[in-house]
């Protein structure tokens, strides 16, 4: 059928690897990092995202991410559940554990790492890849699936550099800690801040703190700006560790981010390059789905390359992506503009509903 070179080995670029394959394409993914090596800590993972990576081919296997899936609730900061009805269940994955997971499934020989495409030229005939070791290839079809900064993003479409959100934040861990850590429900707090708690399936914890319409101070380090957070997520008359889990982690193991997200583009593919994932819609982190809709890209491509030649398969994969990412920019655009935490569980439920059998 062809040859696919993946541009990027994050959990969409691998999931784009195994979908192409199934569609009978030779694929091989390219990642710029020495080593594969997911950043960030834990993802939260819906019934769709395991449908699917099940429909990737994945099937048993998924079992090696060790993660049951437990009912969500969410609090206030005085501890009150929040009414979550329609809410799916949803696991708390170690994002090492699915990257693994995919890469064992790809085979480490489709993979080489520290390979940084900086280049590419479309011709009719396929697409040459340029690294920044200076070596080049040639394949039928490139995948850009490099994420937030995408070079393949910045070829195909000048100008679509990612911008900050203003104003939202997250601050995440991930530490050995065996204190009780409560019910691990996620708390929308006062001032638009939201935290978690979680027990990973290794024993460890993980603690994310965000917040929106808020600055980080350049003098403070990343555990005090979560500390002074921390209040408006426990008002202190109810179980939760989240104090103790931040004052109890290494400076240097907290991670910050400015959120950053891709502006909504217009075109995701050229002749014989195309996007998937972060590269084509990195949106803020409050919809908790962007991997999940990134594997969904990655699954929608492979079917479209397995009814049609890449012209139009091409075109038929944008279109049925834009007309998705409307939608789900609609909805995060509803959460996050929610006047209240009651609203926001509303919002969100929408959203998973939607994103499960497209009502809503
Ligand atoms: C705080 C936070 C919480 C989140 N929570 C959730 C959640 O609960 N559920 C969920 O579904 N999603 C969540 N997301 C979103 C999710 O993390 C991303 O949507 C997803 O990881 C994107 O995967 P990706 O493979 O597209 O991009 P990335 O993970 O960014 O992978 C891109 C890869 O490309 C490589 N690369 C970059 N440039 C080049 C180049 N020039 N050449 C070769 N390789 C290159 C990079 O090294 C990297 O390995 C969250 C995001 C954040 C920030």
């Amino acid at each position: 059928m062809g040859r696919v070179l993946v541009a990027g080995a994050g959990i969409v670029g691998l999931s784009t690897a195994l979908s192409l394959r199934r569609a009978g394409f030779d694929v091989a993914v390219r990642e710029r990092a020495l080593r594969i090596r997911e950043t960030g800590a834990v993802i939260g993972v819906w019934p769709h995202t395991i449908r699917e990576l099940e429909r990737l081919g994945l099937g048993e296997r998924l079992a090696e991410i060790k993660a049951e899936p437990g009912s969500v609730r969410f609090r206030d900061f005085s501890g009150a559940e929040l009414a979550t009805a329609g809410m799916p269940p949803a696991r708390t994955v170690h994002r090492r554990r699915l990257s693994a997971l995919l890469v064992s499934a790809l085979g480490e020989d489709a993979l080489r790492t520290g390979k940084e495409l900086v280049e590419y030229v479309e011709d009719p005939d396929g697409v040459t890849v340029r690294y920044a070791d200076g070596d080049h290839e040639r394949a039928d079809l490139l995948v850009g699936a490099d994420g937030l900064n995408s070079r393949v993003r910045a070829v195909l479409l000048p100008g679509s550099g990612s911008r900050y959100q203003g104003g939202h934040h997250v601050w995440r861990a991930v530490l050995p800690f065996s204190g009780e850590i409560g019910d691990g429900s996620p708390v929308l707090g006062r001032d638009r801040t939201r935290g978690t708690l979680v027990r990973l399936a290794d024993g460890s914890c993980c603690w994310v703190i965000a917040q929106f319409g808020t600055t980080a101070s350049t003098t403070r380090s990343g555990k005090e700006e979560a500390l002074a957070r921390v209040a408006n997520l426990h008002d202190g008359t109810w179980p939760f560790a989240l104090r103790d889990a931040v004052l109890a982690t290494p400076e240097d193991s907290v991670l910050h981010s400015r959120v950053a997200v891709v502006p909504t583009i217009s075109r995701w593919a050229g002749d014989r390059v195309v996007l998937a994932g972060d590269a084509a819609h990195a949106m803020s982190p409050h919809i908790g789905s962007g991997a999940s809709l990134g594997i969904e890209d990655a699954r929608v491509l492979g079917e479209c390359l397995g009814r049609a030649g890449i012209a139009p398969a091409l075109a038929a994969y944008q279109d049925n992506r834009l007309a998705r990412y409307r939608q789900v920019r609609r909805h995060a655009d509803a959460m996050a503009a929610a006047p209240t935490p009651v609203s926001y569980v509303e919002r969100f439920t929408a959203y998973l509903g939607w994103l499960h059998d497209g009502t809503g």
